[in-house]
């Protein structure tokens, strides 16, 4: 039973007035708890849902996530500025899913030990200033050396975002899978890589190690960080996953074609 929430707003006029006027609809609904609230509603973009789920992330377990979006439609938003009224209806009646998002667990290995990461979108590995050399093992099975710019391992959820641009395929947010895909990888008579993206599962562990790390940044999501040497990175599909729940039905195909079709 939803009791609580707290609300993680964008730093913008239109965000913070939507957010006023729902915090005054939620009075005698749900009670604002800033500590362990049962619902989190992001108001502002994707940007926003992601900068709440890792500002949040130590609830995931016990927590449920809803957008709502002060712009255009986003993927992790399931209502316009102006659907409020309809919010506050959906939130008073009480009927839900709840849609399970997979999250990727990144482990950055190097001599002072381990830091992780965890990423709802995705991690890369990109080096804009040189060919980035990487060595990827599949299950510590080596699949390749990869040259070029980096390479992005992205979730179900993740699939739309950066790993769409790269040419990677849409991926349906149900299954439980992670995605690698190049960026801008060298194929030619002397290197060559795998060259598509390839989709591995809740079994598989990707690792990479390299050799060279000058100008090497990692990527989580909307946040990036200079990479100091390490000597692998491990990447595999968490144990904990994203709980967003859903009030009205929205499709995945119907998100996927008001978002890049029609
Ligand atoms: P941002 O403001 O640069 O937004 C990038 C765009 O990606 C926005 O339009 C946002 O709505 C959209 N987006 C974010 N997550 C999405 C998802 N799961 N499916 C479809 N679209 C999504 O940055 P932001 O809003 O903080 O989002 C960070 C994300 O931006 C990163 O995780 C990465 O996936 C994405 N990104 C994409 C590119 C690219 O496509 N070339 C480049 C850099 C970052």
């Amino acid at each position: 039973m939803i009791k609580s929430y707290l609300m993680v707003v964008k730093q913008d006029e239109k965000s913070q007035n939507i957010a006023n006027i729902l915090k005054e609809k939620l009075n005698g609904i749900l009670e604002y708890n800033e500590s362990e609230p049962d619902l989190i509603i992001s108001i502002g973009g994707d940007g926003t849902m992601l900068y709440a789920l890792h500002e949040y992330f130590h609830l995931v377990d016990q927590v449920y996530f809803i957008g709502v979006h002060t712009g255009t439609l986003g993927f992790y938003t399931d209502y316009l500025a102006d659907e409020i009224d309809e919010l506050v209806a959906d939130i008073k009646k009480g009927e839900y899913t709840i849609n399970k998002r997979a999250v990727l667990d990144v482990e950055v290995i190097d001599e002072n030990g381990t830091a992780q990461y965890y990423a709802l979108n995705e991690m890369r590995i990109e080096n804009p200033h040189y060919t980035q050399v990487l060595h990827v093992y599949i299950n510590e099975e080596h699949l390749e050396t990869f040259r070029g710019n980096g390479l992005c391992i992205s979730t179900p959820s993740g699939s739309t975002a950066y790993n769409k641009s790269l040419g990677g395929a849409v991926i349906h947010p149900d299954l439980e899978v992670m995605q690698l895909s190049e960026v801008a990888g060298i194929q030619h008579n002397a290197y060559r890589s795998l060259g598509s993206s390839i989709v591995l599962g809740k079994e598989q562990t990707v690792t990479l190690t390299c050799d060279r790390f000058d100008g090497v940044f990692i990527g989580i999501d909307q946040y990036s960080y200079n990479l100091k040497p390490f000597k692998k990175i491990n990447v595999s599909l968490s144990s904990h996953s994203v709980q967003c729940i859903q009030y009205r039905p929205l499709t995945f195909i119907s998100r996927i074609k008001r978002s890049f079709i029609s």
